[in-house]
């Protein structure tokens, strides 16, 4: 590698690929990100640059380096690893090659910048430590959110479990401790699939105790994690330390560097980690993963897109129940997906949200003084990281400014009494930072530090001095202009600037032609000639040029110095910034819940600790907002009393709305756990330990397995794990079978679910299109009610009968499933309806009345119902197939009636 016929740049590239032989290399040149070699061939395919050879024959592509964010991002979703080598040296000042270094590598778990990861977006990375051998062992884990350091430590004591943090969490890359082979160990594998993330493999001592135990010491600058409330033994540190590990490297941390280098680059120092903090479990109203996909609750099933979905309502404009800031955004996606499952912190917010919503004047000057707070979480970690700009330091000042304000308009609010403390003890200690960045930063900054203009004028006496220079340029240009005017006797020159050529004084073409002794005679020398015009210099003008340039850098270099001062002020504090970021984002969450409330009329849901759920007049949150007051509104009421059914079974047609219905009372009960007022007149809401949902297939999250193998999965999960404070939303379970199998399970796990009037059953919405259940409501000792969804039907004169849908949830079973009617209103040609009709009505003829049995016994379901007894197999009839008739005596016709009676005989006892 060290090859002497390499140019010193490119030993440079070698010596970083060499460092990160995973990652993708981006090696800045001028203004281009360099890719060499194999990088370049692989990605410029995928990214649409164009593939060239260097001299030599290198292949190469570029990318322009103000647009370094929109391909960084496209690599990463393409799941490379990218290693970022900038060039950290003015290359004005380098003597031979400019001074290189891998600044970051980036990676989908470490995101970090706001061009990459959009504000309401959330990638965490989670180390995973298994404590025990084996494929079923409990892990450990800590999960990380690079961009605002948040750092939690948690176990999972099970595979699904595992999966079911992770994604509710949001995690973007998974580490772990690679096979002595470097590959991920099957269990790291299935999460991976089921996730559909990207996995690191770390070395495996990375997440061993000593190493693991320092490098989370080192972080904290502790010498025990006990004041962190931690053994140090505990396992989630062995994560912990590997994840910081991880970040440190990612993040190019570089802690001799970090102690001020006044350099193009500030170096990342990670200060804005928040020491690990351990999240016990239970008070939680669990979410799984196939809930949290099928509810739609951050994306829609069809689009992925976060519009359509629950999230959607919340990251809408502000105006229609946005949240204002990206922190709120980012928290209601937290409450959302990991609702809590503890009455008091459900009540209290819930508190909060009707303090605003009955009060529309606070809530809306809670609003203004919200709307223009920066995302202080973020900024936080671009500081840390050394990437901040100084529109992220205006930023904070400005929104210091706002919090103060927001701390005032709280005093007297009662359900706000604890934010507002937060609020005032934190503003007033960070005032002295707002004021000084207000005085000394000019309201509207520049992106980028080297464009200078970041601080004001009169607040640092050599910034003047070298400013001061630069704006009397313009007058001493006048001055000089006349000067050399009269001295040559020509008024038409005119000395003017351009980036190019610097400074110049022009003549036209004629009059330096007939000049041309004099311009010689005094020092003018020729620079550049244009179609009409004369360009030259003197020595006069150069000299003040050289004056000129030195007073730009020396400001900038002071603008360089004065901002690296006022960085470590705010360093300083970014642990109270981050406790002020999670103040601000939880005003901004409940009011986006009181702007929907009010806006569409939701209404406090009362919380018990009882196993009830009533909803009066329920609306689909997503749907009432599309449909308008064409929704019709449901409602349902189980487990109110100790003797009712906590198990509904829905029938009706299809498109008649029973899938809307389930999933509206499932999105109902977790907008309720959020702390979220809910779209319904009024709800009685028992709190819930888990909702569990099972609608529609989900092939994403089980590659390669049935459609029906992952409906039972599902069927098992919530078999195994429901209690009496669950939630569990059926959709036509038993579908990808034959109707007969099919049938059998629904009716097993109706009565699973459904429990007995001793030993209650979770609460349960079982929507079906198998009539025969609803039987089961006539059974005691099933508690089973039918619900059915209404509609009307009608038959013009001379016509087919029609069917028109209500959309009404009402008590009862549903007579009919009017398959036939549903097809004709989707447009199956006429003779193919007709047809079916005809067929249909030979088959209930011939069946008798759907799922007739009545007063079926729960012990034996199966031998009561005519659609069983009639498709069962019988061996009476597998005799007579087996009859060779031609060669069949008299006799043995005999015998076998006699055999055929018998059969049949001993099956009727
Ligand atoms: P099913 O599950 O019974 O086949 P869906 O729940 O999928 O029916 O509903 C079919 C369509 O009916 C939905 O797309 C929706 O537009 C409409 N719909 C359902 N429920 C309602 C309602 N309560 N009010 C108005 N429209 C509804």
């Amino acid at each position: 590698m060290g090859d002497p016929k390499h140019t010193p740049a490119m030993k440079q590239y070698f010596r970083f690929k060499e460092q990160h032989p995973d990652c993708v290399l981006l090696f800045r040149m001028g203004d281009f990100y360099e890719l060499f070699f194999e990088d370049a061939e692989t990605v410029a395919g995928p990214l649409g640059l164009t593939l060239t050879q260097r001299t030599g024959g290198v292949p190469l592509a570029g990318v322009p380096h103000h647009q370094l964010d929109t391909y960084l991002r496209r690599l990463v979703a393409l799941g490379y690893r990218v290693a970022i080598a900038e060039q950290i040296q003015d290359p004005k000042d380098a003597k031979g090659v400019v001074d290189r270094a891998v600044t970051q590598v980036v990676t989908p778990g470490t995101l970090v910048d706001d061009g990459l990861l959009d504000g309401a977006a959330v990638s965490r990375l989670a180390a995973v430590h298994f404590t025990e051998p084996g494929d079923a062992s409990p892990a450990s884990v800590a999960a990380v959110d690079a961009s605002t350091g948040e750092l939690v430590l948690f176990d999972a004591a099970s595979p699904e479990s595992l999966i079911d943090e992770l994604a509710s969490r949001r995690v973007g890359e998974v580490l772990y401790a690679e096979t002595a082979t470097g590959e991920a160990p099957p269990r790291i594998a299935r999460v991976l699939e089921a996730l559909g993330v990207a996995g690191t493999g770390r070395p495996a001592w990375h997440f061993r105790r000593d190493e693991s135990l320092e490098s989370v010491r080192t972080q904290f600058g502790v010498s025990t994690l006990e004041g962190f409330g931690l053994a140090d033994g505990d396992p989630g540190v062995h994560a912990a330390g590997a994840a910081i590990r991880y970040l440190r490297e990612t993040k190019a941390v570089d802690d001799e560097a970090a102690n001020g280098r006044p350099g193009a680059f500030a170096a990342a120092t990670l200060a804005h980690l928040r020491p690990p903090r351990r999240e016990l479990a239970g008070g939680r109203c669990i979410v799984d993963a196939v809930s949290l996909r099928s509810l739609e609750v951050e994306q829609t099933i069809r689009e992925g897109s976060a519009k359509g979905s629950l999230l959607g309502l919340f990251l809408t404009a502000p105006g229609s129940g946005g949240c204002r800031t990206a922190m709120g955004k980012r928290l209601v996606r937290e409450w959302l997906c990991r609702p809590s499952g503890e009455i008091e912190v459900i009540e209290s917010r819930h508190a909060r949200v009707a303090a605003l919503a009955s009060d529309r004047r606070f809530a809306r000057e809670l609003g203004d003084l919200l709307s223009p707070v920066q995302d202080i979480a973020r900024i936080a970690g671009r500081v840390a990281l050394g990437r901040c700009s100084p529109r992220d330091i205006v930023g904070i000042g400005g929104s210091l400014g706002r919090v103060r304000e927001i701390a005032s308009l709280l005093e007297g609010a009662e359900a706000f009494a604890p934010q507002r403390g937060v609020l005032v003890s934190l503003s007033e200690r960070l005032q002295p930072i707002a004021e000084r960045i207000a005085a000394e930063c000019v309201d509207g900054p520049p992106a980028n530090l080297r464009d200078g203009g970041v601080f004001r004028d009169g607040i640092d006496a050599e910034l003047d001095e070298a400013r001061t220079l630069q704006s009397d340029a313009s007058a001493w240009l006048a001055e000089y202009q006349g000067r050399i005017a009269a001295e040559l006797e020509l008024p038409g020159i005119k000395v003017s600037y351009n980036k190019v050529f610097g400074y110049y004084a022009e003549l036209s073409a004629a009059q330096a032609r007939d000049a041309k002794d004099r311009l010689d005679a005094a020092g003018l020398t020729r620079k550049q000639t244009l179609k009409n015009a004369e360009r030259f210099i003197t020595p006069e003008l150069k000299s003040f040029e050289e004056r000129v340039l030195r007073a730009e850098g020396r400001a900038l270099e002071r603008e360089r110095e004065l901002f690296a001062g006022l960085v470590a002020e705010v360093s300083a504090e970014l642990g109270n910034l981050l406790v002020l970021a999670d103040a601000v984002a939880e005003l901004d969450g409940v009011l986006a819940f009181a702007d929907r409330a009010i806006k569409h009329g939701w209404s406090r849901p009362a919380m018990t600790e009882t196993a009830e759920l009533s909803i009066e007049d329920g609306r689909h949150p997503v749907l009432e907002e599309s449909l308008g007051s064409a929704f019709v509104p449901n409602g349902v009421s189980l487990g109110t009393q100790q003797t009712d059914a906590t198990l509904a079974l829905i029938t009706g047609p299809n498109m008649a709305g029973k899938s809307t219905f389930i999933r509206q009372v499932a999105l109902i009960t977790l907008l309720a756990h959020a702390g979220s007022f809910v779209p319904a007149a009024s709800a009685t809401i028992g709190v819930c330990d888990r909702i569990f949902t099972r609608v529609g297939a989900d092939d994403a999250l089980h590659r390669g397995q049935s459609t029906f193998m992952v409906e039972m999965i599902e069927t098992a999960n919530i078999l195994n794990y429901a209690t009496p404070r669950s939630l569990v939303i059926l959709d036509e379970i038993g579908r990808g079978t034959s109707t007969l199998d099919g049938l059998s399970l629904a009716w097993a796990i109706v009565e699973s679910l459904a429990g007995t009037p001793d030993q209650r059953g979770p609460r349960t919405l079982f929507a079906t299109h198998y009539h025969e259940l609803t039987d089961l409501e006539e059974q005691q000792a099933i508690p089973v009610a039918n619900l059915h969804v209404a509609v009307r039907e009608w038959t013009p004169a001379g016509g087919e009968t029609e069917i028109v849908f209500l959309h009404t949830v009402k008590p009862g079973r549903s007579d009919q499933s009017y398959g036939v009617q549903v097809a004709r209103l989707a447009g199956v040609p006429g003779r193919v309806t007709q047809r079916a009709k005809e067929v249909l009505d030979s088959l209930a003829v011939h069946r008798g009345p759907i799922g007739g049995g009545k007063g079926t016994s729960p012990a034996q379901p199966v031998s009561q119902l005519p659609l069983f007894t009639e498709m069962l197999p019988h061996p009476a009839v597998d005799r007579i197939r087996e009859v060779d008739i031609d060669a069949c005596s008299p006799l043995a016709a005999f015998e076998l009636l006699l055999e055929l009676r018998e059969l049949i005989d001993a099956g009727d006892q």
